[in-house]
């Protein structure tokens, strides 16, 4: 018998003799009465009247050791602290939906789970115990010594800062996390704690969320309650607000599932995706967008004149779509069926621009005329 075994005998020992409840968890039923101790399992296995040692024996036969481990692991390792990360762990391996030795098997090839672009998989350790690895989900099926390998969670900070082309990620939820690395091994501790690095706060109102706890802040009580240079948000109109939550909160460009909306009542149209993780109030990058755009939407529309062909006009929208879509990268110099490709592009400016960089020549104010 392992240390870690005997360990586990002793606590269950101690737990049963301490005077409290008796344990009735995943199955395992043991309680200490005044005839001995009594141990029970799903599987059939039925004790009753055992003495310490012959206690000791029955948790440590092959059908009860699993469910003796599992309590230990969730009882003592995990324990009741820190309830969102017990319960992310807890579905991890879909513990409330199947039976120990069901677990136990499926954690033994792995079981995973997605969370934004990374995926957890949980497998099982020594003597019951759970161990935790992460990775971006495009890194499915590489071999772990392909990747850069970590096990601290702090260094989960550099990952989600800078994306593949070393820019900043303002917004820690947008679908740009670097692939090329693994945390191995971890506990369920560190593995929580390197989520919420990469996704700060996902876990907690994950749960919140399904303990009905979440407490949503819509668009109106966030703008209202802005101060200084964003005090001007809550001037927003309604519909520019459809606007912005289409521009930024889809699963295109935020993996969280936006929940707030425009106030209570009365939801937005908008789409607001289909993430694991909710997303509980506009977040500061929207609110500092939103400002731009409320300074913008004061602006009074014009009737312009230009002169375009129709496939110039239906450039133009192909280029304002490809900049939205973030595609500009993607269309290579020579694809000139595209209509945001770049000599496309440099050829319509030439072509429509005057000296002062006014499209058709026609003056953006009507005083420049
Ligand atoms: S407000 Fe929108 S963009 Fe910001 S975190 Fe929430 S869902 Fe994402």
């Amino acid at each position: 018998m392992t240390d870690v075994r005997g360990a586990q005998l002793d606590a269950l020992v101690d737990r049963l003799s301490s005077g409290s409840d008796p344990i009735e968890f995943d199955g395992l039923r043991a309680a200490a009465t005044e005839d001995g101790y009594a141990l029970s399992t799903p599987e059939g296995d039925e004790h009753d009247t055992l003495s310490e040692s012959e206690l000791r024996a029955a948790a440590g036969d092959d059908d009860v050791a699993p469910y003796v481990t599992n309590w230990y692991y969730w009882e003592e390792v995990v324990g009741r602290r820190g309830r969102h990360r017990r319960a992310f762990l807890r579905h991890a391996e879909a513990a409330n939906e199947h039976s120990v030795p069901e677990r136990y098997a499926a954690l033994e090839d792995g079981m995973h789970t997605e969370w934004g672009e990374v995926v957890v998989t949980a497998t099982l350790g020594d003597d019951g115990e759970r161990r935790y690895e992460i990775r971006h989900a495009d890194d499915r099926d590489a071999d772990p010594e392909t990747l850069d390998r970590y096990d601290d969670p702090l260094d989960a900070r550099e990952l989600a800062t800078y994306d593949d082309r070393g820019r900043y990620r303002p917004l820690k939820t947008a679908p740009s996390l670097v692939s090329g690395w693994v945390f191995e091994d971890l506990d369920g501790r560190d593995a929580v704690e390197t989520l919420d690095v990469l996704y700060p706060a996902s876990v907690a109102n994950w749960n919140l969320e399904r303990e009905g706890e979440l407490d949503v802040t819509h668009w109106r009580e966030t703008a209202e309650r802005q101060t200084g240079i964003y005090d001007v948000v809550d001037e927003l109109p309604r519909e520019a607000v459809e606007w912005v939550s289409e521009a930024c909160c889809v699963d295109s460009q935020c993996l969280k599932r936006r929940e707030w909306q425009y106030e209570d009542g009365d939801d937005l149209a908008a789409d607001g995706g289909a993430g694991a993780f909710p997303c509980r109030e506009p977040c500061s990058l929207v609110v500092a967008a939103a400002r731009k755009w409320t300074k913008l939407e004061e602006e009074g529309t014009h009737t312009y004149e230009f002169e375009l062909t129709p496939s110039e006009k239906e450039q133009i929208e192909a280029i304002i779509d490809a900049v939205a879509d973030g595609r500009v990268d993607e269309i290579r110099e020579a694809d000139v069926y595209e209509g945001a490709n770049r000599y496309r592009t440099r050829y319509l400016r030439a072509k429509r621009f005057d000296d002062e960089g006014n499209l058709s020549g026609t003056p953006t104010h009507r005083d420049a005329e």
